[in-house]
């Protein structure tokens, strides 16, 4: 374990972030990274080195930096492929983010697949960019969203998961890990069950992508979006995975330029995926920035560290946060990736994370998006606490001592 902390250590100096002072003049430990992750500097440098050396739009210039940059962006495609095991590059589209990539394809089933009274199977842990772009279909087309319910430990109850697929069911939309709890579901169980009843999959791999390694393919999804920020890379970046013919199959999301093969005063037609899906000039840094973010996490840092540390720092975390009294921790169920969410009767989670802030500690408070999940735990928010490999154990026991004084406090 010693080796593995020492790792850790030594990973840290990528990131200028974690060397800052908190005003207070403590040391900055963040524990929020489920809402966001810090940046190496390699994504640094290569933002930088975009902007000094090759600025340029995309797809459009016959001038060699033009092509530069088409290239650059081009290859960042096949750098998400490969992350995410996709069968083609063709299959990848740069989006804003998770919440962008869910919309994009909730507007496109809207007008090729939904029915009056037809059904979408999701968790009761899904992050509001899962549960809002569908309420928005049910606007025009009422379809009825189905939540299957956790277990009290936070895992996925399969037997209540299974017996919710009717004929009526023609989307299933999953997180792969809750954003609030870090429970994993069963993804590749549930890809199995939709792809027999040729049913549609969509994983929202916002929080998976950072912690765990990613076939699509094994999942049999249909969809797979996930954001560039919370993966060690640029905001304004984000994935959206559409498996072959998907792409064929939805009409475009956005008109503009780029996007088209001809345009005429009376109609337009559309470009190949997945030009059709990125109108506009793209986030071409970000998406290059976001290929190097990869290329960091997988090549430097590397997935056999990223589990075994992580998984180290989560064990680790619910001992200690287990011994403050009067704490209720949620979603101990295992799998899961390294996000704990508590709460106590006596304080309010906005005052816990207010004092955790005062000690130089980032938590979060709230509902984390996800207000169904808050109503089933019966809490009106929790206080979360969201690890990265960059993350010490040194932290985890600042954060304990730091409940150990609050829980005192209020009691
Ligand atoms: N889904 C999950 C599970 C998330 O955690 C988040 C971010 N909190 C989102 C979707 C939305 O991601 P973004 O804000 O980057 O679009």
């Amino acid at each position: 374990m010693k080796d593995l902390v020492q790792r850790a250590e030594r990973l840290r100096a990528d990131f200028p972030l974690l060397h800052q002072r908190h005003p207070s003049g403590s040391p900055l430990i963040y524990l929020d990274n489920a809402a966001t992750t810090h940046k190496p500097r390699a994504v640094l440098q290569t933002l930088e080195r975009f902007y000094t050396t090759t600025n340029a739009n995309i797809h459009r210039g016959l001038h060699w930096l033009s092509q530069e940059a088409t290239r650059l962006y081009e290859e960042a495609r096949e750098v998400v492929a490969q992350f995410l095991q996709a069968a083609s590059p063709q299959e990848i589209v740069f989006v804003k983010g998770t919440t962008e990539g869910i919309n994009l394809i909730a507007h496109g089933l809207r007008q090729v697949h939904f029915q009056p009274g037809d059904e979408l199977l999701l968790t009761a842990a899904e992050h509001h960019a899962n549960i809002v772009p569908w309420h928005l279909i049910a606007r025009d087309i009422p379809v009825r969203l189905r939540p299957a319910p956790l277990r009290s430990d936070g895992g996925l109850d399969w037997e209540a998961f299974q017996q919710q697929i009717t004929p009526r069911t023609r989307l299933i939309a999953i997180t792969a890990m809750s954003n609030a709890l870090g429970t994993e579901m069963p993804v590749s169980a549930i890809g199995a069950l939709a792809r027999q009843r040729d049913i549609p999959f969509l994983v929202d791999a916002a929080q998976f992508a950072p912690h765990k390694p990613i076939n699509v393919q094994e999942w049999c999804a249909d969809f797979v979006v996930f954001s560039g920020h919370k993966l060690y890379g640029p905001t304004g970046i984000g994935v959206v995975y559409m498996r072959h013919p998907w792409g064929e199959t939805l009409p475009p999301y956005q008109g503009g330029g780029d996007m088209i093969v001809e345009v005429r005063w009376d109609s337009s037609t559309y470009a190949k995926p997945p030009q059709k899906f990125e109108a506009g000039t793209p986030p071409i840094a970000e998406a290059i920035a976001l290929a190097e973010s990869i290329r960091y996490l997988t090549q430097k840092v590397g997935w056999d560290f990223i589990q075994a540390y992580e998984q180290y720092l989560t064990d680790y975390a619910q001992a200690r946060i287990e011994e403050v009294p009067g704490l209720q921790l949620f979603g101990t169920a295992r799998p899961k990736g390294a996000i704990w969410s508590f709460y106590s009767e006596a304080v309010h989670p906005h005052d816990m994370a207010t004092f955790l802030d005062q000690a130089g500690i980032a938590a979060r408070a709230g509902h984390h998006c996800a207000q169904p999940l808050m109503e089933a735990l019966q809490v009106p928010a929790t206080t979360r606490a969201s690890l990265a490999f960059y993350n010490l154990p040194s932290e985890i026991d600042s954060l304990a001592q730091s409940l150990h004084q609050i829980v005192h406090f209020f009691v």
